[in-house]
């Protein structure tokens, strides 16, 4: 696996996709930075070499067209002040305007082509614009993997224009490293806690890791498919009747693979899907009906938490309660300590994909797992045993 640390820039134009799709608010002032600030130490060690870094990225979905309110252009003084150099802009990631920013740029300086998604070529992975976009740089560096599962010209299709000089940056490599920690590598008992609202949406991730884990721990909205498979009344919870005999195969399959499954034993019942509703703890295969499960209750955080801490690697993807209402959010609250235990205790912990990330950062988890995924989406596909397009460009 080539990483940036492979290449000296010096003398060279780095051509970096980075992910700066970063959120604005009404007056375009970037609101969150942490994409910025993910992508600094890859644009750091280009400039420190000795080189020169063109950077390119999308922001939102102008849909193929120059839209004002997505230019790149609102983000420079903040790119500058988190790089600390002054960076340049091109106002169109191709043709002159790019061409002619490129010719002119020295080494140690940075410029920052305009949103790739003004044209409708970058999505379609068209392979003359990836052409004109690999003019741009004597080494390709790709270091957003919020975007590695799309194959897009400048994520993929312009990484076969660099047979030799293709690379990870520094923020990819970490990914690709924490998901092989987890799926390959990772040191035993590894457990998995799956959360979240819906079997069908987690099938593929539980397929692929029942060959992966030692446990497999299920909460949140998935649990009462699962329940009520296998006969348990789960009143007015969520549940997906046409997956019981999926749930069911799990289960079986699980048990083959010598996967130990944890589902819970009783739950935090409400008689509406409302923080002030009236709640009850009830067995989980017992919910009455006109209520329905809406967080873990505390006999099954007890299971959760004794296997969390034998655990020597963790997985966590989605709540394993309604962790919006503040009413049905103790137990992703408590999960998150067991896990802040056990990576305290000489675990590692990965926590990523989908909205797994808005959940532990709302309660401060982030500083505490070992890692955090950035690609919400990409996380998922690498979790269902994808290859990412991105990232087979560049081991290609
Ligand atoms: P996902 O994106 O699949 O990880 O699902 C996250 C969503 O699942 C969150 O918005 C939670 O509110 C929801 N969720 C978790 N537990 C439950 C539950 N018991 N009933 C309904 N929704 C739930």
């Amino acid at each position: 696996m080539k990483t940036i640390d492979d290449f000296n820039f010096e003398g060279k134009k780095a051509l970096i996709r980075v992910d700066f799709n970063v959120p604005l608010d009404g007056d375009f002032n970037v609101t969150d930075t942490s994409r910025i600030d993910a992508a600094k130490p890859t644009i750091l060690k280009v400039l420190e070499d000795g080189g020169s870094a063109v950077l390119m990225s999308h922001l939102g979905r102008p849909k193929g067209k120059a839209n004002p309110d997505m230019s790149l252009s609102h983000i420079c003084e903040t790119v500058s002040e988190i790089i600390g150099v002054q960076i340049k802009f091109a106002e169109n990631c191709v043709g002159a305007a790019a061409d002619e920013a490129v010719a002119n740029l020295q080494d140690g300086e940075v410029l920052l082509l305009e949103n790739l998604r003004f044209h409708d070529e970058e999505e379609a992975g068209d392979e003359s614009f990836a052409e004109a976009l690999s003019k741009h740089g004597d080494i390709y560096v790709n270091d957003a993997f919020g975007t590695a599962h799309r194959a897009h010209a400048s994520t993929t299709i312009v990484a076969k224009f660099f047979p030799e000089n293709k690379c990870f940056g520094y923020l990819l490599a970490k990914e690709i490293k924490a998901i092989d920690k987890v799926m390959q590598t990772g040191e035993k008992p590894v457990t998995a806690i799956l959360g979240g609202a819906k079997v069908s949406s987690k099938i593929t991730i539980i397929e692929n890791i029942l060959d992966k884990v030692d446990n497999l721990i299920v909460g949140g909205g998935m649990t009462y498919t699962f329940i009520k498979a296998q006969g348990g009344k789960v009143g007015d919870s969520i549940c997906e009747d046409d997956k019981m005999e999926l749930a069911l195969e799990i289960l079986k399959q699980a048990e083959a693979k010598n996967v130990k499954v944890y589902l819970p034993v009783d739950v935090l019942a409400a008689d509406d899907f409302n923080n002030a509703a009236n709640t009850q703890f009830v067995d989980v295969d017992k919910i009455p009906d006109g209520w329905q499960g809406l967080d873990a209750g505390p006999k099954t955080l007890e299971i959760f938490k004794q296997v969390i801490l034998a655990s020597k690697t963790i997985l966590w993807n989605g709540p394993v309660g309604v962790f919006e209402m503040e009413s049905f959010a103790k137990g992703t609250i408590a999960v998150g300590n067991y896990i802040d235990e056990a990576t305290q205790a000489g675990a590692f912990s990965l926590v990523g994909g989908g909205d797994s990330v808005a959940a532990v950062k709302q309660f401060g988890f982030d500083d505490k797992v070992s890692y955090v995924s950035t690609g919400g989406g990409a996380m998922l596909e690498s979790l269902e045993g994808k290859t990412l397009p991105g990232i087979a460009a560049i081991l290609d």
